[in-house]
């Protein structure tokens, strides 16, 4: 885990070039452990569909069952990948963490000793920011942090697609118009990088049974089309090695 050769963007790097043609989609969940983080687990294991975990240290660290549940994803390391969402996830308070860069970076930094996720792939709390080799997107707000995250090593990836919810936390798309979304990015290569695209969705929405069969559901629509393969941001082209 964690280990990725270095490969240029998409053209001419030695395991990229070959993959170019070939629609990857890269499923991520925010914000666990938390409720609804199991049902995720259990429906892409069931699926055999690999996914990435992006985790608060914070919701790791504060009980037992953040701890198993993390230790869950941990233990199946050919499916799932952790990566580093922040310590505090800012507190929720986005303008004042964005604000303070250098106290923001430390908070990455602890969540990175306690997650020991194995890689150094990051994602701004409440952020669209990227920033991979030859990729950068960050608003001024979070400028100064990302560059000190790209000075310490870190890769920040944000996203292409995501899964809203309502102030319930509830799925807004159906599962169905979701996969004509995705079919749709694909198609009019309205991706961050050709043929990759990266959906954001966060475990918290599949906590109940109705919600989870809307994620299975949705997993299988985009399993029969026959077109896309799944991987881990692992595998994401254009990762820094640090
Ligand atoms: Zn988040």
């Amino acid at each position: 885990m964690g280990v990725h050769p270095k490969v240029g963007l998409n053209k001419g790097g030695k395991n990229a070039s070959s993959d170019v043609g070939i629609k990857t989609i890269y499923l991520s969940f925010d914000d666990g452990p938390l409720s609804g983080t199991t049902n995720c687990i259990d429906i892409c294991s069931r699926e055999k569909i690999m996914a990435t975990f992006f985790e608060v240290g914070w919701h790791q660290s504060r009980s037992a069952f953040g701890k198993k549940t993390y230790q869950q994803i941990l233990n199946n390391g050919a499916l799932f990948t952790l990566a580093n969402h922040s310590y505090t996830h800012a507190n929720n308070n986005y303008l004042n963490f964005y604000q303070h860069p250098d106290s923001a970076l430390l908070d990455f930094i602890k969540a990175k000793s306690v997650l020991q996720t194995g890689n150094n792939i990051t994602r701004l709390p409440g952020n669209n920011a990227w920033n991979l080799m030859g990729i950068k997107r960050a608003s001024p707000l979070v400028l100064p942090l990302v560059n000190k995250l790209d000075s310490s090593g870190f890769n920040i990836i944000g996203w292409d697609l995501q899964w809203r919810f309502n102030k319930k936390g509830r799925p807004i798309q159906s599962p169905a118009a979701l996969a004509i979304i995705v079919d749709s990015l694909f198609q009019h290569h309205q991706t961050v990088t050709k043929n990759q695209l990266v959906i954001l969705m966060h475990d918290h929405m599949f906590r109940t049974p109705a919600d989870s069969v809307k994620l299975e559901k949705f997993i299988q629509l985009l399993k029969q089309r026959g077109k896309y393969r799944f991987q881990k941001l692992t595998q994401y082209p254009g990762l820094k090695l640090s």
